[in-house]
């Protein structure tokens, strides 16, 4: 759509940039928008013309939710593991393999449905930005195809081949890996940015997941992994040494991953998904030690036929504000700009002249009231690419 576009009479208007508090915080404020990206942003009174307008009704407007780590190429549900779970029963990450047969069996066009459904249940909740990991066909042409998939959807796509060591391969992981490294991510290379690996007991120690990262470092891929989320152990301080954009989960840290994720010279942000926690009914992580550290954190969804099987991000900034103890302009700042540091983005998550034009207009006069009301839809309209939807 061409032409210039103003949202004017926001009551609220989170920048993330120049403004009052952590969130750049704007009142009676307007927004224009041309070419799909956001052109000035000032007060409301000396907003430029426009060949169109929104009228925000004096609500919050934000930036488009960041949500960077999702997992929707999938077929099939867990359902009844999430109702045996519910009823005492331990989350190992066993089930993944079940959605892996399901995935296998599924058409492209099935394929294709489940991610249609998810992206737009996101939109609806406000989530313009999403990362869409592969990792449930666990075969050359399965991850491949979930890619390729993937990369009709947007451009941030991962590879993560390494999610568990499929059954067939059960007792030779090496091999397994030697297929990741090779003609898997031969395959997958072309249709995704970035590579992750699933760093823990039970699915990928760290000798193999450093070795899958080189390999996807040298095939031009970014690095992000899951790390530490089951309990303990050297993921963390792996993505930091290879300069990951991301490491996620971080439910068990010990002082010296915080002190890495700390440190000056470290550019890897914490993603923080506790829609996984609720879901598994397990201990949050503790966002307020990182945040306290001077850690940069991002908020995700984590969606997820197993673990965390919501698309919502409102959710999420609930869920972290109630659970981990994050003040609400902390929860909405990681779930918009933190979303963006974790994908190396500066042009989303933000709104500045020059970002994208991706924001949210609220059922709502603030921020707070993301987490101050709980599941309740919130978002009363979209922006994508500065085009209502
Ligand atoms: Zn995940």
């Amino acid at each position: 759509m061409s032409g210039s576009l103003l949202v004017d009479n926001i009551g609220e208007l989170v920048t993330n940039g120049v403004g009052e508090g952590p969130l750049g915080i704007r009142r009676d404020a307007a927004v224009l928008v041309e070419d799909g990206r956001v052109a000035w942003v000032g007060a409301a009174a000396y907003a430029p013309a426009a060949d169109r307008r929104v009228d925000a009704g004096g609500a919050a407007v934000l930036p488009g939710f960041v949500d960077s780590h999702a997992h929707l190429v999938f077929a099939g549900d867990r359902a009844a593991e999430f109702a045996a779970r519910m009823a005492g029963q331990p989350y190992t990450g066993g089930g993944i393999r079940t959605t892996v047969g399901a995935t296998r069996a599924a058409s492209d066009d099935e394929l294709r449905a489940t991610v249609l459904r998810l992206r737009g249940e996101a939109l609806r909740q406000g989530t313009t930005t999403m990362e869409i990991k592969s990792g449930y066909g666990l075969t050359v042409a399965d991850e491949a195809r979930s890619l390729r998939i993937a990369a009709e959807f947007g451009t941030e796509t991962t590879f993560l081949g390494a999610h568990v060591v499929p059954a067939e391969y059960a007792d030779r992981p090496d091999d397994y890996v030697g297929l990741v490294c090779g003609p898997m991510l031969a395959a997958a290379a072309p249709h995704a940015k970035w590579i992750d690996v699933f760093c823990e007991r039970g699915a990928f120690d760290v000798d193999h997941a450093r070795a899958i990262l080189a390999c996807g470092q040298a095939a031009g891929l970014g690095v992000r992994l899951h790390a530490n989320q089951l309990g303990p152990g050297p993921g963390v301080q792996l993505g930091v040494e290879l300069g990951a954009a991301s490491v996620d989960h971080c439910t068990h840290l010990s002082d010296a991953d915080v002190d890495a994720l700390a440190d000056a010279h470290t550019t890897t942000v914490a993603t923080l998904l506790p829609g996984a926690e609720f879901s598994t009914r397990s201990p949050y992580p503790d966002a307020r030690r990182l945040l306290d550290a001077g850690v940069t954190v991002a908020l995700a969804t984590d969606c997820n036929p197993g673990s965390s099987y919501t698309s919502s991000m409102p959710f999420c900034i609930a869920l972290a504000v109630r659970e981990m103890r994050m003040t609400p302009a902390e929860a909405v700042r990681a779930a918009t700009a933190g979303g963006a540091r974790a994908l190396r983005r500066d042009d989303v998550g933000v709104l500045t002249p020059g970002a994208r034009a991706d924001l949210v207009v609220l059922d709502a006069p603030s921020h707070l009231h993301l987490a101050y009301r709980p599941g309740v839809p919130l978002i009363r309209k979209v922006l994508l690419n500065g085009v209502p939807q």
